[in-house]
Protein backbone atom coordinates (compact mmCIF):
# COMPACT_ATOMS: atom_id res chain seq x y z
CA UNK A 1 0.00 0.00 0.00
CA UNK A 2 2.98 2.27 0.90
CA UNK A 3 4.16 4.19 -2.28
CA UNK A 4 7.81 4.79 -2.15
CA UNK A 5 8.66 8.47 -3.36
CA UNK A 6 11.03 10.11 -5.59
CA UNK A 7 14.53 10.03 -2.95
CA UNK A 8 14.44 13.96 -3.31
CA UNK A 9 11.08 14.27 -1.90
CA UNK A 10 11.88 11.55 0.60
CA UNK A 11 12.47 14.10 3.38
CA UNK A 12 9.39 15.89 2.84
CA UNK A 13 7.41 12.31 2.86
CA UNK A 14 9.11 11.27 5.79
CA UNK A 15 8.25 14.52 7.58
CA UNK A 16 4.54 14.43 6.68
CA UNK A 17 4.38 10.84 7.71
CA UNK A 18 6.01 11.52 11.00
CA UNK A 19 3.49 14.40 11.37
CA UNK A 20 0.24 12.15 9.94
CA UNK A 21 1.02 9.45 12.72
CA UNK A 22 1.50 12.02 15.67
CA UNK A 23 -1.97 14.13 15.15
CA UNK A 24 -3.84 10.29 14.61
CA UNK A 25 -1.75 8.78 17.93
CA UNK A 26 -2.92 12.18 19.78
CA UNK A 27 -6.92 11.52 18.55
CA UNK A 28 -6.85 8.24 19.46
CA UNK A 29 -5.33 9.19 22.72
CA UNK A 30 -8.25 11.64 23.20
CA UNK A 31 -10.95 8.87 22.53
CA UNK A 32 -9.39 6.23 24.54
CA UNK A 33 -9.60 8.85 27.48
CA UNK A 34 -13.05 9.61 26.82
CA UNK A 35 -13.55 6.13 26.61
CA UNK A 36 -12.09 5.18 30.36
CA UNK A 37 -13.48 8.74 31.55
CA UNK A 38 -17.28 7.15 30.70
CA UNK A 39 -16.55 3.68 31.48
CA UNK A 40 -15.61 4.80 35.05
CA UNK A 41 -18.69 6.25 35.70
CA UNK A 42 -20.63 5.29 38.95
CA UNK A 43 -23.97 3.91 36.56
CA UNK A 44 -22.10 1.93 35.18
CA UNK A 45 -20.62 0.35 38.24
CA UNK A 46 -23.96 -0.59 39.78
CA UNK A 47 -24.35 -3.37 37.75
CA UNK A 48 -24.72 -1.71 34.76
CA UNK A 49 -28.58 -1.43 35.03
CA UNK A 50 -30.78 1.60 34.62
CA UNK A 51 -31.46 4.27 31.97
CA UNK A 52 -28.58 6.30 32.97
CA UNK A 53 -26.24 2.95 32.47
CA UNK A 54 -27.79 2.57 28.92
CA UNK A 55 -27.06 5.71 27.94
CA UNK A 56 -23.44 5.44 28.89
CA UNK A 57 -22.98 1.96 27.90
CA UNK A 58 -24.33 3.68 24.27
CA UNK A 59 -21.77 6.45 24.49
CA UNK A 60 -19.06 4.23 24.73
CA UNK A 61 -19.97 1.92 21.98
CA UNK A 62 -19.61 5.43 19.66
CA UNK A 63 -16.56 6.00 21.24
CA UNK A 64 -15.01 2.55 20.37
CA UNK A 65 -16.69 3.16 16.68
CA UNK A 66 -14.82 6.48 16.65
CA UNK A 67 -11.55 4.43 17.35
CA UNK A 68 -12.48 1.91 14.91
CA UNK A 69 -12.86 4.38 12.41
CA UNK A 70 -9.59 6.46 13.54
CA UNK A 71 -7.56 3.69 13.44
CA UNK A 72 -8.12 3.09 9.88
CA UNK A 73 -5.74 5.93 8.67
CA UNK A 74 -3.32 4.00 10.83
CA UNK A 75 -0.38 2.41 8.07
CA UNK A 76 0.94 0.81 11.27
CA UNK A 77 4.54 2.57 10.38
CA UNK A 78 6.12 0.97 13.77
CA UNK A 79 4.84 -2.47 13.49
CA UNK A 80 3.43 -4.36 15.69
CA UNK A 81 4.78 -4.37 18.99
CA UNK A 82 4.55 -7.03 21.97
CA UNK A 83 2.03 -5.86 25.00
CA UNK A 84 1.18 -7.68 28.27
CA UNK A 85 -0.38 -11.20 27.85
CA UNK A 86 1.82 -12.23 24.85
CA UNK A 87 -0.62 -10.15 21.85
CA UNK A 88 1.31 -7.89 19.69
CA UNK A 89 -0.31 -4.46 18.67
CA UNK A 90 0.10 -1.57 16.91
CA UNK A 91 1.56 1.28 19.27
CA UNK A 92 -0.11 4.06 17.35
CA UNK A 93 -3.63 2.43 16.75
CA UNK A 94 -3.95 -0.44 19.12
CA UNK A 95 -4.91 -2.99 16.66
CA UNK A 96 -3.90 -6.67 17.23
CA UNK A 97 -1.30 -7.90 14.58
CA UNK A 98 -3.25 -10.19 12.72
CA UNK A 99 -7.19 -9.02 13.30
CA UNK A 100 -8.98 -7.86 10.00
CA UNK A 101 -9.90 -4.05 10.20
CA UNK A 102 -13.51 -4.61 9.90
CA UNK A 103 -14.04 -1.16 7.47
CA UNK A 104 -11.99 -0.24 4.83
CA UNK A 105 -10.48 3.64 4.13
CA UNK A 106 -9.84 4.60 0.66
CA UNK A 107 -8.86 8.56 -0.57
CA UNK A 108 -11.57 10.48 -2.40
CA UNK A 109 -8.59 11.34 -4.94
CA UNK A 110 -6.11 9.84 -5.98
CA UNK A 111 -4.94 5.71 -7.31
CA UNK A 112 -7.26 3.13 -4.65
CA UNK A 113 -5.96 -0.04 -3.65
CA UNK A 114 -7.47 -2.42 -1.55
CA UNK A 115 -5.66 -5.85 -1.20
CA UNK A 116 -2.99 -7.30 -3.14
CA UNK A 117 -2.70 -9.72 -5.78
CA UNK A 118 -3.70 -12.86 -4.17
CA UNK A 119 -2.58 -16.56 -5.94
CA UNK A 120 -3.90 -20.03 -4.85
CA UNK A 121 -1.69 -21.09 -1.95
CA UNK A 122 -1.97 -24.90 -1.69
CA UNK A 123 -1.41 -27.65 -4.67
CA UNK A 124 -3.29 -29.90 -2.01
CA UNK A 125 -6.83 -30.88 -3.27
CA UNK A 126 -9.64 -29.29 -0.97
CA UNK A 127 -13.13 -31.35 -0.18
CA UNK A 128 -14.87 -28.53 -1.01
CA UNK A 129 -15.64 -25.18 -3.06
CA UNK A 130 -15.95 -23.50 0.36
CA UNK A 131 -12.49 -24.56 1.85
CA UNK A 132 -10.90 -24.66 -0.78
CA UNK A 133 -11.47 -20.79 -1.72
CA UNK A 134 -8.87 -18.02 -0.70
CA UNK A 135 -10.74 -14.98 -2.08
CA UNK A 136 -13.96 -14.31 -3.33
CA UNK A 137 -14.41 -10.74 -3.41
CA UNK A 138 -16.20 -8.09 -4.98
CA UNK A 139 -16.51 -3.99 -5.80
CA UNK A 140 -19.46 -1.98 -7.33
CA UNK A 141 -17.06 0.84 -8.91
CA UNK A 142 -18.71 3.45 -10.54
CA UNK A 143 -21.13 1.52 -12.23
CA UNK A 144 -18.79 -1.23 -13.22
CA UNK A 145 -18.82 -4.54 -11.38
CA UNK A 146 -15.00 -6.30 -10.56
CA UNK A 147 -15.24 -9.24 -8.81
CA UNK A 148 -12.25 -11.48 -7.75
CA UNK A 149 -12.21 -15.05 -6.81
CA UNK A 150 -9.24 -17.03 -6.23
CA UNK A 151 -9.23 -20.98 -4.79
CA UNK A 152 -7.37 -24.04 -4.65
CA UNK A 153 -7.49 -26.89 -6.50
CA UNK A 154 -10.87 -28.80 -5.19
CA UNK A 155 -13.23 -31.67 -6.03
CA UNK A 156 -16.48 -30.71 -7.28
CA UNK A 157 -19.58 -32.65 -7.69
CA UNK A 158 -21.06 -31.01 -10.72
CA UNK A 159 -21.36 -33.80 -12.63
CA UNK A 160 -22.69 -36.10 -10.26
CA UNK A 161 -21.83 -39.28 -11.73
CA UNK A 162 -18.33 -38.09 -12.77
CA UNK A 163 -16.51 -36.10 -9.84
CA UNK A 164 -14.02 -33.51 -11.25
CA UNK A 165 -10.72 -32.08 -9.99
CA UNK A 166 -11.18 -27.99 -10.70
CA UNK A 167 -7.49 -26.89 -10.63
CA UNK A 168 -6.36 -24.10 -8.74
CA UNK A 169 -7.31 -20.59 -10.22
CA UNK A 170 -7.39 -16.82 -10.29
CA UNK A 171 -10.59 -15.21 -11.92
CA UNK A 172 -11.10 -11.49 -12.43
CA UNK A 173 -14.10 -11.02 -13.81
CA UNK A 174 -15.23 -7.05 -15.34
CA UNK A 175 -18.91 -6.47 -16.12
CA UNK A 176 -20.05 -3.12 -17.41
CA UNK A 177 -23.12 -2.46 -19.61
CA UNK A 178 -23.96 -6.29 -19.97
CA UNK A 179 -20.71 -7.26 -21.43
CA UNK A 180 -18.61 -9.06 -19.10
CA UNK A 181 -14.74 -10.19 -19.59
CA UNK A 182 -13.27 -12.67 -17.67
CA UNK A 183 -9.36 -13.11 -17.06
CA UNK A 184 -7.51 -16.07 -15.40
CA UNK A 185 -4.42 -17.96 -15.81
CA UNK A 186 -5.42 -19.81 -19.35
CA UNK A 187 -7.87 -17.32 -21.61
CA UNK A 188 -9.25 -13.79 -21.52
CA UNK A 189 -13.06 -14.46 -22.37
CA UNK A 190 -15.55 -11.86 -23.54
CA UNK A 191 -19.12 -12.41 -23.35
CA UNK A 192 -21.71 -9.76 -24.79
CA UNK A 193 -24.49 -10.75 -22.84
CA UNK A 194 -24.81 -12.80 -19.32
CA UNK A 195 -25.11 -16.46 -19.49
CA UNK A 196 -28.52 -17.66 -18.05
CA UNK A 197 -28.69 -20.41 -15.64
CA UNK A 198 -30.59 -22.88 -17.67
CA UNK A 199 -29.69 -21.41 -21.04
CA UNK A 200 -28.02 -24.06 -23.72
CA UNK A 201 -24.14 -22.69 -23.75
CA UNK A 202 -22.96 -21.11 -26.71
CA UNK A 203 -20.85 -22.79 -29.52
CA UNK A 204 -17.16 -22.12 -30.12
CA UNK A 205 -14.65 -22.35 -32.98
CA UNK A 206 -11.32 -20.99 -33.63
CA UNK A 207 -11.66 -18.17 -36.10
CA UNK A 208 -9.67 -20.52 -39.22
CA UNK A 209 -12.72 -23.20 -38.87
CA UNK A 210 -15.78 -20.81 -39.64
CA UNK A 211 -16.48 -19.80 -43.18
CA UNK A 212 -15.38 -16.88 -44.40
CA UNK A 213 -19.25 -15.76 -45.63
CA UNK A 214 -20.32 -15.69 -41.78
CA UNK A 215 -17.04 -14.80 -40.15
CA UNK A 216 -17.48 -11.22 -42.19
CA UNK A 217 -20.84 -11.15 -40.37
CA UNK A 218 -18.47 -10.54 -36.57
CA UNK A 219 -17.96 -7.08 -36.03
CA UNK A 220 -14.51 -8.43 -34.92
CA UNK A 221 -11.36 -6.61 -35.45
CA UNK A 222 -7.63 -8.93 -34.67
CA UNK A 223 -4.56 -6.75 -34.03
CA UNK A 224 -1.67 -8.18 -34.87
CA UNK A 225 2.07 -6.94 -35.15
CA UNK A 226 4.31 -6.47 -37.95
CA UNK A 227 6.17 -10.25 -36.96
CA UNK A 228 2.32 -11.85 -37.38
CA UNK A 229 1.72 -12.36 -33.25
CA UNK A 230 -1.91 -11.54 -32.31
CA UNK A 231 -1.74 -8.22 -29.82
CA UNK A 232 -5.32 -7.29 -28.96
CA UNK A 233 -9.31 -8.04 -30.27
CA UNK A 234 -11.56 -5.55 -30.93
CA UNK A 235 -15.27 -6.19 -30.75
CA UNK A 236 -17.90 -2.95 -31.90
CA UNK A 237 -20.99 -1.81 -31.04
CA UNK A 238 -23.37 -0.15 -32.78
CA UNK A 239 -24.86 2.95 -30.54
CA UNK A 240 -27.90 1.83 -28.55
CA UNK A 241 -27.13 -1.65 -30.06
CA UNK A 242 -25.25 -4.25 -27.76
CA UNK A 243 -22.93 -5.69 -30.39
CA UNK A 244 -23.78 -4.57 -34.29
CA UNK A 245 -24.79 -8.04 -35.74
CA UNK A 246 -25.78 -9.51 -31.95
CA UNK A 247 -28.85 -10.45 -33.66
CA UNK A 248 -27.32 -12.85 -35.89
CA UNK A 249 -24.20 -13.75 -34.11
CA UNK A 250 -26.45 -17.13 -32.69
CA UNK A 251 -27.75 -18.35 -36.03
CA UNK A 252 -24.12 -18.03 -37.38
CA UNK A 253 -22.44 -19.86 -34.73
CA UNK A 254 -25.16 -22.56 -34.86
CA UNK A 255 -24.58 -23.08 -38.54
CA UNK A 256 -20.58 -22.65 -38.22
CA UNK A 257 -21.02 -25.95 -36.05
CA UNK A 258 -23.22 -27.69 -38.34
ZN1 LIG B 1 -1.79 0.94 13.55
Amino acid sequence: MALSPPCRFGKLWDMKKEAAKQRLKREIAAVMRSMDFVSGHPSLAKGGRGREAALYAGIYQQLALAWEHLALQCRHWDGFKKKRGGVRCCPVCGLVEGMEAPWLLLPRRGAKAIGQRTRPTSAETFASKTTATVLDDAIAFHGAKLRVAVANPYRSDLFRDLPITVAAHRTVTLSEDGFECGIDEHMVRLRTEPRRPKAEPPFGAFLSEIPSKVLKTFPVMVEYDRRGRLVGLCLFRAPGKRVESAAGNGKAGRKAKA
